[in-house]
């Protein structure tokens, strides 16, 4: 089902020959700059693919990937997550911040998994413990589902944890906090194309609208 890097590099030979060359005034004026409005959060799963699932061209979103889209909380971790993030909002002035979880995530898999699954990726461990607090809403809010159902409400949790670590970011807090960022969380289901959005005030997952509170500014 998937390609071998021959069809990739035969792929950036069809993208510059046919499509590049077809909107050459588009990638001119991207070479001039960004301000993308969004910043979009995702595992790194090849299943989820940012711009063909939200329809957007390139320039249109600020993307950070890893897996199981997690963001350690503010000072736990070197990595580049933070550094992305608050480059995003500060020099590029991103208004939105969508984490988007999916169906099928092996890293919340793996978080759900016993410890002994994950022996031979000592670093794939040492990353699943910014998603613990995930773990510990499955033992003590949905201890009673199993199989599919038990690991889709842990990718809506980890979703909702996550977050939780994106406002302990300060350059997030202080904006979210003035109202100039809106905070999103999102789950992909692969399946269905659907996209379920995290409703604040219901507390549950449901499909997707526009943000109310958006206005002219969408
Ligand atoms: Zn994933």
């Amino acid at each position: 089902m998937s390609v071998g890097i021959e069809s990739v590099i035969d792929g950036v030979r069809l993208f510059k020959h046919e499509v590049f060359d077809s909107r050459k005034e588009q990638f001119s004026a991207l070479a001039q700059g960004q301000s993308p409005q969004v910043l979009f959060v995702t595992c790194s799963d090849s299943r989820v693919v940012p711009h063909l699932i939200t329809q957007t061209q390139p320039g249109d979103l600020f993307v950070l990937r890893n897996a199981g889209n997690i963001l350690p909380p503010h000072g736990a971790n070197h990595g580049g997550e933070e550094a992305t993030i608050e480059y995003a909002v500060t020099a590029l002035g991103t208004r939105h911040i969508v984490i988007c979880g999916h169906s099928h995530c092996g890293a919340v898999k793996g978080l759900l998994s016993a410890p002994e699954d994950l022996a031979g990726m000592p670093s794939v461990a040492d990353w699943l413990v910014y998603a613990e607090a995930t773990k510990r809403a499955m033992t003590e809010t949905h201890a009673g589902l199993e199989g599919e159902a038990r690991l889709l409400a842990a990718i809506k949790e980890n979703v909702i944890v996550q977050i939780a670590n994106l406002l302990t970011y300060p350059a997030v807090f202080a904006r979210h906090a003035r109202g100039e960022l809106m905070i999103h969380g999102w789950v992909y289901l692969i399946e269905t194309g659907e996209v379920l959005a995290y409703d604040w005030k219901s507390r549950t997952f449901r499909g997707l609208a526009r943000p109310v509170a958006e206005g002219s500014s969408a």
